[in-house]
């Protein structure tokens, strides 16, 4: 493999911590909540919890029923469902002061909803204590059952994000049980139950796709109204998971972005450290002024 194709200066950034942060990490810890901040070790994290005030939110356990070759995530049998966290992560929500909070989750396959309900539940718990705070949600494809999103979907996120990942031809070695029909079918039947709920999705590269493949997967979200769309280069959580390809520089990800533009995204976000999340609060205010 390429495993030893040297990382670019851009990427390499030196988190310095401050006190807000070390306090916000610690009632994370009494509170039993994980955070994709904290656990992906995201570079932007003093930007996005400090200026930004946004979170993302991983809920339904720390443990996902899917084993995905990019994603640092454990793989096994999840716990029971937790009903009290929908209002754990309210509390947080206010203590943190959020503007905007992300809450993704695992892949709970073992659930016959795949934890829609408790996605569903947590929405109107944040909405409950935080009236000014917008909401996005990063669920998992709930293994293509559609009553499912339709229980998320009538929760009424801000966002509704589901990330298609890769291109087409390397999602099968790159995700594990999810296909690229099956989430761009979701992505665009969120968007039929809710025409005005903006609908987002992700792309991660540097896994081996071409420079055409992206461009291919841009038509596809657009040809299933997808709204917005965020780019960013992959990065390898360890070892065992595969390997980078190529590190795309700031210049590639700015032509991505205009590129995307053309094809009528209301917004994308494009650049080396981009995250699903990165600067989702003007995305919210990007959808709200169409
Ligand atoms: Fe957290 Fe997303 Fe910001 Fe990274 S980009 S710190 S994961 S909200
Ligand atoms: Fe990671 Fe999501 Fe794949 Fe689970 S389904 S392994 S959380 S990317």
């Amino acid at each position: 493999g390429n495993e030893h194709i040297r990382k670019p200066d851009w990427l390499k950034i030196k988190l310095n911590t401050n006190e807000n942060y070390v306090d916000l990490k610690k009632m994370m810890r009494e509170k039993g909540l994980h955070t994709v901040c904290e656990e992906a070790r995201c570079p932007n994290i003093h930007e996005c919890w400090g200026e930004r005030r946004t979170a993302t939110f991983m809920i339904l356990g720390a443990v996902c029923t899917r084993a995905c070759r990019f994603c640092a995530v454990k793989t096994g049998l999840p716990n029971e469902l937790d009903l009290a966290e929908p209002e754990r992560v309210a509390d947080s929500v206010a203590l943190m002061n959020l503007k905007h909070a992300v809450i993704t989750m695992v892949a709970r396959d073992d659930q016959r909803d795949g934890g829609a309900g408790v996605m569903a539940e947590t929405i109107r718990a944040i909405r409950r204590k935080n009236p000014f705070t917008t909401v996005e949600v990063l669920p998992s494809d709930l293994a293509g059952d559609y009553d499912s999103l339709k229980t998320l979907m009538d929760a009424k996120p801000d966002i509704l994000n589901h990330n298609i990942e890769t291109v087409r031809r390397m999602t099968k070695r790159v995700r594990a049980r999810a296909t690229y029909d099956r989430s761009l079918e979701f992505l665009r039947r969120a968007k039929e139950m809710q025409p005005d709920i903006p609908t987002k999705s992700s792309l991660m590269v540097g896994l081996g796709e071409t420079w055409e493949e992206i461009i291919e997967t841009m038509d596809d979200l657009r040809a299933n109204n997808v709204d917005i769309m965020t780019i960013g280069q992959y990065l390898q959580p360890t070892k065992k998971h595969i390997a980078v390809q190529k590190y795309y520089t700031p210049q590639e990800f700015g032509e991505l972005r205009k590129i995307a533009m053309t094809k009528g995204f209301s917004h994308c976000e494009a650049g080396p450290l981009v995250r699903s999340s990165y600067h989702a609060d003007e995305q919210v205010n990007a959808a709200a002024r169409e």
